[in-house]
């Protein structure tokens, strides 16, 4: 193929929007697949992928297409949506000189059609427009030209109206690809230099890199080194994806592939390394910007004798998922295990689900939380840590106030579509949530671009189920890393009989609703009460107080003048909820046991086991003494797998529950 005919392009769009479905339409269309099948989401090969019905992975598909007597290469790279995965949406671009930005005709530019697009804006690419599910009753193409005129300055008559479904006008798709996307820059001549964009883990195989070749050619046979490692390695195997591997003889410049030559290390294929030939030297490729990852959370093997066939299952997986960072870490309670980093909770379920499904490890997830900072307050602390600012991924490790001068945590920019009229539910969420707003604008008549910049840790769990709550499901919200900021920290211990219990040590920030109250304050509330229609202290009935959802900025204080025994604040209601959840899965021991949730000296929560002796063998009469010593030796094997507290047993089951609802 000359560099002229190619085309290297990928989908980009918000989840939902029809990336998948457009994606087997053009492997229809240029034969690539057959078209007689029920071809759903061809390129979701992943197990998660299918049953989520969500794309993780990005995958590459080459398509031969003719058009106006030439022959055409059109690489495909199929890219996830959501707001955890735009590291690979980042990743495929580099290796493309386009896009379509798809956008669903019915429900307009969503948040993630906003980060997307300018993704591809400031990789430089060609943005297609394609506005899809024209066939749906209430598809409204004209009106979502409108907005991407307006939001992306696009003209309008450049976006192409499409169902992908029935595939009306995707042909045009194709035409435009080649029309509007240049080919690729190459030089065929020149030394060979490839982009290591993706790689994934064969077990027998070895790893399999997918490649964008810039310069050059490269066959089987041929020694090429990884500017990274300076490692020396033969190539097996090239070929394309069609969507599955297809063995050729070489790869050219402007080709994107596959490449296998026996690396066997997560460390032999880095993501963004450059190969070359071990003859020809050249200056690597630009990589990219390493992901950095936004939660943490502690993971191990439900059973210590899984600990080896986890470790090797965690290694693989993060070869197909180098966005995963690995820290070893061990407890107490739950043995050796690793502290992981995610980018984000869905990221983290799917990397768990993957765990579970691709390599049969099931294990034990700690609280996520995100990393916090702490500026060292003395020379010696600094000598001691050995850097002034260091990053806090367990909070088990919280350096306390008088290391410090100061806290730091992550905020995000982040970015919320949404129908004008949950516009006011939305802004007191987002104040609830301690946002700053700093941006507003209409897309079109009723839809609303909010931007504003959120700590992380009030967005990371649950914002976005409550923002779709309160919205009737049709905002959507995407975010970015935007740097860190001060904030007022404090660690919440939790206490058996006045010991810590280490694997349950969280971070909160100290809510201003805790301190009291003034009377201009509270007559606020009282009036925000009666807006409401609702009455004040017990009278109010309900079960649960709808406000505690939708986070009206001043829920707290609300629930509690509605119901007294109402925590006070988040740390209050997450000390609550904790102590709550011991206290159901503590056995009771022969003293009492004061379950208490303490921030630095102050007791916030409290709960009590009361004292009971377990007598194992109260229901065995008479004298059979080898059942007797059976139970006996059953209770002494219980025990090992108990950890003690002060001198509290408490059993390894215990931590699982409280750990995993939490
Ligand atoms: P992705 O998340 O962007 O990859 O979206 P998918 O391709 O998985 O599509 C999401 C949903 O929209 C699926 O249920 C598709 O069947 C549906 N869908 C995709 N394109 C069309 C279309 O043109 N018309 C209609 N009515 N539904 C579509
Ligand atoms: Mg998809």
């Amino acid at each position: 193929f000359s560099v002229e005919n190619i085309r290297n392009f990928s989908i980009i769009a918000h989840v939902d929007h029809g990336k998948s479905t457009l994606a087997d339409r053009l492997l229809e269309l240029t034969g690539t697949i057959d078209k007689t099948k029920n071809n759903k989401q061809v390129l979701d090969k992943l197990q998660v992928e299918r049953e989520r019905g969500i794309t993780v992975k990005a995958q590459t598909a080459s398509l031969f297409y003719n058009w106006e007597g030439k022959q055409y290469l059109l690489n495909l790279i199929d890219t996830p949506g959501h707001v955890d995965f735009s590291y690979e949406v980042s990743r495929s671009l580099s290796a493309c000189q386009g896009v379509l930005l798809v956008v669903d005709a019915n429900e307009g530019i969503q948040a993630q059609t906003v980060a997307n697009f300018f993704l591809a804006f400031e990789a430089q690419l060609s943005v297609i427009p394609v506005i899809n599910k024209i066939d749906l009753k209430n598809a409204d193409p004209e009106s979502v030209e409108k907005q991407i005129e307006k939001v992306f300055d696009i003209p309008g008559d450049e976006c192409i109206k499409i169902s992908a479904k029935l595939g009306t006008n995707v042909e045009r798709v194709l035409q435009a690809v080649i029309e509007r996307i240049p080919p690729p820059k190459v030089h065929r001549i020149n030394p060979l230099r490839a982009l290591v964009f993706d790689s994934t883990f064969d077990q027998y195989r070895g790893v399999i890199a997918n490649v964008a070749l810039f310069d050059g050619v490269v066959s089987k046979g041929d020694k090429i080194v990884s500017a990274h490692t300076k490692k020396i390695h033969e190539v097996n195997e090239v070929g394309v994806l069609n969507p599955n591997e297809q063995p050729a003889h070489k790869l050219y410049a402007g080709q994107v592939g596959y490449l296998i030559a026996g690396m066997k290390d997560v460390t032999e294929a880095q993501i963004g390394d450059t190969l070359y030939l071990h003859k020809q030297p050249v200056e690597p490729l630009p990589g990219f910007k390493s992901a950095k990852p936004m939660v943490f959370a502690g993971m191990y093997p439900i059973d210590q004798s899984e600990y080896n066939n986890l470790k090797s299952a965690i290694e693989k997986l993060t070869i197909n998922d180098s966005s995963v960072t690995v820290h070893r870490d061990s407890s107490l309670a739950l043995g050796a295990g690793w502290r992981l980093g995610f980018l984000g909770l869905l990221h983290m379920e799917v990397f768990n689900q993957r765990l579970e499904q691709e390599y049969n490890a099931s294990v034990i997830l700690t609280t996520p939380t995100v990393p916090y900072k702490a500026v060292l307050s003395s020379a010696k602390l600094i000598k001691d840590y050995r850097e002034k600012e260091i990053t806090i991924i367990n909070p088990a490790q919280f350096p306390e106030k008088s290391k410090v001068t100061e806290y730091l945590e992550p905020v995000v920019l982040g970015t919320i579509i949404t129908p004008d009229e949950y516009t006011g539910k939305v802004m007191m969420l987002c104040q609830a949530r301690r946002a700053v707003q700093k941006n507003m604008i209409f897309i079109d008549q009723n839809r609303v671009m909010l931007k504003y910049i959120f700590p992380l840790n009030e967005i990371v769990v649950d914002f976005y189920d409550s923002l779709k709550s309160l919205s009737s499901g049709y905002a959507s919200f995407d975010y970015e890393d935007a740097g860190y900021q001060t904030a007022e920290l404090v660690k919440m211990d939790i206490l058996l009989n006045g010991n810590i219990v280490e694997e349950l040590v969280t971070i909160v920030h100290k809510e201003s609703a805790s301190r009291g109250g003034t009377e201009r304050g509270r007559q606020r509330i009282r009036s925000r009460l009666q807006a409401l229609s609702c009455q004040p202290r017990a009278q109010c009935g309900a079960e649960t107080c709808e406000l505690q959802d939708h986070d009206l900025s001043q829920s707290w204080k609300l629930n509690r003048l509605r119901h007294p025994g109402a925590p006070r604040d988040k740390a209050h209601s997450v000390g609550k909820a904790i102590c709550e959840r011991l206290k159901d899965s503590l056995p009771r021991q022969l003293f009492e046991i004061a379950i208490q949730a303490a921030i630095g000296s102050k007791i916030i929560a409290r709960e009590t086991v009361k004292a009971y002796r377990k007598n194992v063998l109260a229901k065995c009469y008479g004298g059979d003494i080898t059942r007797k010593m059976k139970l006996l030796k059953r209770q002494a094997e219980g025990k090992k797998k108990l950890r003690k507290v002060g001198n509290i047993e408490v059993p390894r089951d215990a931590f699982i529950k409280v750990l995993k609802t939490q």
